[in-house]
This record gives C-alpha cells, sequence and structure tokens, in this order.
C-alpha cells in the first residue's frame, strides 16, 4: 500500500488518473467497472458503488464485490458512494444501497467518499440515522456556507469541484472554512492539481507548501485514522 509523502500533492478524487512524480492520486474505482488495485506507486483506492450504475439487477451483486474487494490494503475507503437526484435510480434503492455501503465502512473501519447531487436531507437522514463513526468526504463539494457548516458540524471533510474552487467567487467560502477539514481533487479531468493548490494557497494567504502539508495532515486523520 503506498501512502502520501511529505511535499505531495494529494488529489484526493480521481478517475483513470496516473500518478506524476510529486502528486498523489486516490483512484477511484467503481464496482460496476469490476476494475481491481494495482499496487503502483503513489496511488491508493477508494472501492464502492457510485449510484449512477446502480439498479434492481445489479445491487445485490455490486454489494458482494464490494466486500470481497474494501478488505485489500490498497483500499482505504469505501466509495464513491451516495446520492444524485439528477441521474440513477429511486431515491429508496440509492438509500438503501449506501447504508449497506456505510455499515460495511464501520464494519471494516475505512472511511467513506461521498457523491451528492441535490439530496443532502437524504445524505443527513442516514447520517442520523446509522451514527456513523468513521470520517465521511464529501467529494465535488460546490454548495454555499450554510450547507458547508452543517456538514461540518457532523465531522464530515470537504473536498472541493475543481470548476468551483478554481473560480475567484469561491475564496469567501475557502476563507470561511476550517482549512484542518478540506481536500482538493481534479476527479480526473483534464486539470493539473498543482494549479488547484495554487488557487487555494492564494486565496488562504499561505505558501503552497503549507497547504501541502495541512492536506497531508487531513489525509492522515480522515483515510488513516
Ligand atoms: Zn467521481
Amino acid at each position: 500500500m503506498y501512502l502520501p509523502q511529505p511535499g505531495d500533492y494529494i488529489d484526493i478524487h480521481v478517475h483513470g488518473g496516473s500518478p506524476a512524480s510529486g502528486i498523489f492520486i486516490l483512484e477511484s474505482l467503481m464496482a460496476h467497472e469490476e476494475k481491481l488495485p494495482v499496487d503502483v506507486s503513489g496511488v491508493a483506492y477508494t472501492y464502492g458503488i457510485h449510484p449512477w450504475f446502480l439498479n434492481e439487477e445489479n445491487h445485490k451483486q455490486l454489494i458482494s464485490c464490494v466486500e470481497n474487494a474494501v478488505i485489500q490494503a490498497e483500499i482505504i475507503a469505501i466509495g464513491e458512494a451516495g446520492f444524485d437526484r439528477l441521474r440513477g435510480p429511486s431515491p429508496e434503492l440509492q438509500r438503501r444501497v449506501f447504508e449497506e455501503q456505510i455499515i460495511i465502512s464501520e464494519k471494516i473501519l475505512k472511511p467513506v467518499v461521498i457523491h451528492c447531487v441535490r439530496a443532502w436531507d437524504e445524505l443527513l437522514a442516514v447520517h442520523k440515522k446509522l451514527r456513523p463513526k468513521m470520517p465521511w468526504l464529501i467529494h465535488g463539494f460546490r454548495g454555499n456556507v450554510e450547507l458547508a457548516d452543517q456538514l461540518l458540524t457532523k465531522g464530515m471533510f470537504l473536498s472541493f469541484w475543481f470548476e468551483f474552487v478554481l473560480r475567484p467567487e469561491s475564496r469567501n467560502l475557502l476563507r470561511h472554512l476550517p482549512a484542518d477539514r478540506i481536500f482538493l481533487e481534479t476527479d480526473g479531468a483534464d486539470v493539473d492539481i498543482r494549479s488547484i493548490y495554487n488557487k487555494v494557497s492564494t486565496d488562504l494567504d499561505m505558501s503552497v507548501d503549507e497547504l501541502k502539508s495541512i492536506i497531508l495532515k487531513n489525509f492522515n486523520k480522515c483515510l488513516i485514522g
């Protein structure tokens, strides 16, 4: 298993990425793809059922893929898992499969990376019902201060949608949030994680090196425990 080293840029949510010198990636494997981790330097993995690719026919089989895969050391978190109001099966099926993944996370003591689109009430309801002890990391976040605060009170970590965080107007939200709960990601898009670090470190009046060491600490707290 590989973990980020001091000085690394950490890209916390990637699909189909390849590590580069000085860049550590957390590659998100989706159960329906039937891919498994490869032991490559600079990469760790998450594994889960993405709500878009879930249906009544495949969900039982996908759950057993998750159960089998996540015991591997290279897989350091469950996910991405969660809710999408705009795409995917019924909210009821999304909720059932999400809850099953939370139960697995609590059992094997690995955190969860979450995909959530316009379904914050559903997400918070599951949090209230299952009272998870493992951290939840929201990826692709682009909400407002109020929503961010609500998620932070539940102990969650936030990784920002790259397009949002590169916009000048995200500065206010970034400055409002506690830096010890944030992550940055490319989501596998054609954008350089180093330019995201540059933009965010400027917003936060700190050097890129300071931001790197904060995010490494967050990584160790959230994903290694
Ligand atoms: Zn993703």
